[in-house]
Order: C-alpha cells, then sequence, then structure tokens
C-alpha cells in the first residue's frame, strides 16, 4: 500500500499513513496519534524536493 505524508494541524508536526488508494479517495485519513482529522497533504513538498535536481 502506498504510504502518504501529512502535517497534522492538531499535533503540529508531520505524520505518515499507509493506505490504500480507495481510503485516500475518500479523504477519510486521520491522524496516527491525535486521531484528528485535520491533515494537510505533504504530497506537494515532497515532489518539489525530487524536482530541484538541475
Ligand atoms: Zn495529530
Amino acid at each position: 500500500m502506498p504510504i502518504y505524508e501529512y502535517f497534522c494541524e492538531g499535533c503540529k508536526k508531520e505524520v505518515t499513513r499507509t493506505m490504500s488508494i480507495s481510503e485516500h479517495d475518500k479523504g477519510n485519513a486521520t491522524c496516527p496519534e491525535c486521531g484528528g482529522r485535520s491533515l494537510r497533504p505533504l504530497v506537494g513538498t515532497f515532489f518539489s524536493q525530487t524536482s530541484r535536481k538541475s
């Protein structure tokens, strides 16, 4: 299963979740630390880091 990275507004830190794509598509991600739903995806950050390799 793919790993998704989020920033949790409740914990104020980055968390990772392993979810199936269908779970992710439902937008049901919850924080593994606090169980909250205030998660911001960090996918954009991840890709911008890898594309800087020039
Ligand atoms: Zn949290």
